[in-house]
C-alpha cells in the first residue's frame, strides 16, 4: 500500500482508528506533534514498515468543525466535517436548557445543523419542557421526542441524520449512549460491533467514536466531554450563536448594540412582548458575559 485517503473514526490518546476507502479499518500513529486529527477528518496515511499500523501524514481541508472552549481557556477541536449537531435533553437529570443553548451557539458558528432531541419521552413531561421544544422549534430547529428504551422515534431521528455525520450531546445521563446504541443495533450491523469492541475493549481512554449507522450516515460519540463552552471571539461570535437574537438585533437603534442595556434595542422589545424567550434571552446574556471572561483571559 502507497499513500492513501482515509476517515477518522475513532480518536484515542495519541491513537487513531481510520476507515480506508475499501471499508476496512486500522490503528494509525500520527505524525509530528502538530497534527490533531479528530472523528470526521480526511486524512492521508501511509504504511510503517515492519508494522500493522498505520502513519497519518496529513489532514485535508475542513468543511467545518466543533470547538469548545476547556476549563483553562484553551481551544480544543471535538470533530469534524459535520452535517448535524443532535443536542440531547430528558426529564432526568432536570434539564439544563443554558447546556442546549450553548452546544447550538458552537453549533450555529460553524454552519452546523441543530437538532434537539428530548429523550425519555416514555418518562412524564413537565409543561414547561413542552414550552421549551415549541420555542426551539420557533426559531427553527428541528425537535424530536425520542425514547430509546421503547425506540420511540429513534427510526425518526435516524432519518434526520440521514447520510450525514452527526455529532450526539448533552448533559450526562440524558441517553445518549443508550440511544446510539439503539441507532447502531440494527440487525447487529458489522461496521457498529466493531466500533462498539473499540469503544469497550482494549482502548479504555477513547476520546471519541464514530459509528455507522444502517442507512449511511454516522453518529459521534464524545464520552469524555462533559460540559461545552463554545469558543466566542467577539460579541459578534455570541450574537451569530443566537439565530433569533441576531435577526432581531438588525431593528436595534444602534448598528453596534449589545442587546443588554442599549435604549430601543429590539432584542429587549421583543423579550418584552414575548416574541423572543426570556430564558434564550438569559442564555444569551450568559453567552456574552462568558465571551468577556474568555477575552479577558479569565478562566471560567
Ligand atoms: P448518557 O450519559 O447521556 O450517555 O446516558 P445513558 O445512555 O448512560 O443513560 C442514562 C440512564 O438513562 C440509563 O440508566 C438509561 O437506561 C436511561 N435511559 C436512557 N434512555 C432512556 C429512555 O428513553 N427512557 C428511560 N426511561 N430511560 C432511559
Ligand atoms: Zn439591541
Amino acid at each position: 500500500m502507497s499513500a492513501a485517503s482515509a476517515t477518522v473514526t475513532a480518536t484515542y490518546r495519541r491513537r487513531v482508528r481510520v476507515q480506508l476507502a475499501d471499508g476496512t479499518s486500522a490503528d494509525a500513529r500520527i505524525k509530528g506533534r502538530r497534527l490533531r486529527p479528530v472523528c470526521g477528518d480526511g486524512v492521508t496515511v501511509e504504511p510503517l514498515p515492519d508494522d500493522d499500523e498505520l502513519l497519518i501524514t496529513a489532514l485535508e481541508p475542513r468543511r467545518n468543525q466543533l470547538s469548545r472552549t476547556d476549563a483553562r481557556g484553551n481551544r480544543e477541536v471535538l470533530a469534524a466535517n459535520l452535517d448535524n449537531l443532535v443536542v440531547v435533553a430528558a426529564a432526568i437529570p432536570r434539564p439544563d436548557w443554558f447546556v442546549v443553548d450553548r452546544y447550538l451557539c458552537g453549533a450555529e458558528l460553524n454552519g452546523i445543523g441543530g437538532i434537539v432531541v428530548y429523550n425519555k419521552s416514555d418518562l412524564d413531561a413537565l409543561a414547561a419542557t413542552r414550552e421549551e421544544l415549541a420555542n426551539y422549534a420557533a426559531i427553527g430547529y428541528t425537535t424530536l421526542e425520542t425514547s430509546a428504551e421503547t425506540g420511540h422515534n429513534v427510526g425518526a431521528l435516524q432519518r434526520l441524520i440521514g447520510r450525514g455525520i452527526a455529532i450526539v450531546v448533552g448533559q450526562s445521563g440524558v441517553g445518549k449512549s443508550t440511544l446510539i446504541n439503539v441507532l447502531t443495533d440494527c440487525d447487529g450491523q458489522k461496521t457498529a460491533s466493531i466500533s462498539r469492541k473499540h469503544r469497550e475493549g482494549r482502548h479504555t481512554t477513547v476520546t471519541s467514536v464514530m459509528i455507522d449507522l444502517e442507512g449511511g450516515g454516522q453518529v459521534i460519540d464524545s464520552p469524555g466531554v462533559r460540559d461545552y463552552a463554545p469558543v466566542l471571539e467577539s460579541f459578534g461570535d455570541v450574537e451569530k450563536g443566537f439565530r433569533e437574537i441576531l435577526a432581531a438585533g438588525a431593528r436595534c437603534r444602534f448598528s453596534d448594540c449589545r442587546h443588554l442595556r442599549e435604549p430601543d434595542c429590539a432584542v429587549k422589545g421583543a423579550v418584552a412582548d414575548a416574541s423572543i424567550s426570556a430564558r434564550r434571552y438569559e442564555s444569551f446574556r450568559r453567552a456574552v458575559f462568558l465571551s468577556e471572561d474568555l477575552a479577558g483571559g479569565r478562566r471560567f
